[in-house]
């Protein structure tokens, strides 16, 4: 720092969240000015004891909370200087990154579908799949459907472990359930959706869920939403087979990668669906 101004505290980082702050403070965040008091994604103070900062390799200071927002949407750039960031050190050794790649293409509903009553056009193909922090390896996934689907729960334990479905309509949420090798489980939620995306999912700080200091239970999460879409209370609690139309669709196809792909294409919605 080179020219404090003369609204500046001697030691920024005191700075009180309702600290005046001029145009020539907000211009003086900088590598050189990793004191910087204000936090340039959400513009407010950095001082006090109450929340936590996070230094980058690039020198930029932020808040840890608004810093892991920021890298959940995959923004894995500084917001300030655009150095990318290894998400996988820049948290520490005890936030583990896990992400979640969402790739949609448009589709055409298939003739038995349409027969079944369902719309021809506004389908996509969304094919998920799971990346693990490094270290780590998956042995299940189990996939917990928000209750419009007319599945309940789908556990894949071969790999590779990527769900597709052919989505239709709104966004719809799913829990994601992981299992690893070494028995350690996993839960976080995300939104399935027509557009590409790519989600980061900080373990254990910020997995998604609506209040990221409480931990995900996938039976549960969905649990006040039975009634409004007719499910019975068990709706999560029982085994249940994908319908009889889909099962020759889950065997696998020649040509891929393994045996263990598995296609959901088209079906995951029933008739009383979104
Ligand atoms: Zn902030
Ligand atoms: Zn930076």
């Amino acid at each position: 720092m080179t020219e404090p101004t003369p609204h500046q505290p001697d030691k920024p980082n005191q700075a009180s969240p309702g600290h005046h702050v001029t145009e020539a403070q907000l211009s003086l965040s900088s590598p050189t000015d990793s004191d910087s008091p204000l936090c340039a994604i959400c513009q407010s103070g950095m001082g006090g004891t109450d929340t936590a900062t996070l230094a980058l390799a690039c020198g930029h200071v932020f808040h840890a909370g608004c810093l892991h927002q920021w890298c959940h949407y995959a923004k894995d750039v500084c917001p300030l200087c655009r150095q990318s960031i290894d998400l996988n050190v820049a948290f520490g050794p005890d936030v583990r990154c896990w992400r979640v790649q969402n790739i949609a293409v448009p589709t055409r509903c298939s003739p038995e579908s349409i027969r079944l009553g369902l719309r021809p056009t506004g389908w996509v193909n969304v094919q998920l799949q799971v990346l693990p922090p490094p270290g780590i390896t998956i042995r299940a996934i189990r996939y917990v459907f928000h209750p419009a689907f007319s599945l309940n729960t789908l556990s894949i334990d071969t790999a590779p472990f990527d769900l597709v479905v052919k989505l239709c309509s709104s966004s719809v949420t799913v829990v994601i359930d992981i299992t690893c090798d070494n028995d350690e489980k996993f839960a976080l939620v995300h939104t399935l959706e027509k557009e590409m995306c790519t989600r980061n999912f900080f373990e254990p700080l910020y997995n998604g869920a609506p209040d990221p200091s409480k931990p995900i239970d996938p039976l549960t999460y969905f649990s006040q939403l039975l009634s409004v879409y007719r499910r019975a209370p068990d709706y999560y609690s029982k085994e249940m087979q994908p319908p009889a139309r889909f099962q020759r669709r889950r065997q696998p196809r020649g040509g891929r990668s393994g045996s263990g792909l598995m296609r959901f294409l088209g079906g995951l919605f029933g008739a009383d669906q979104l």
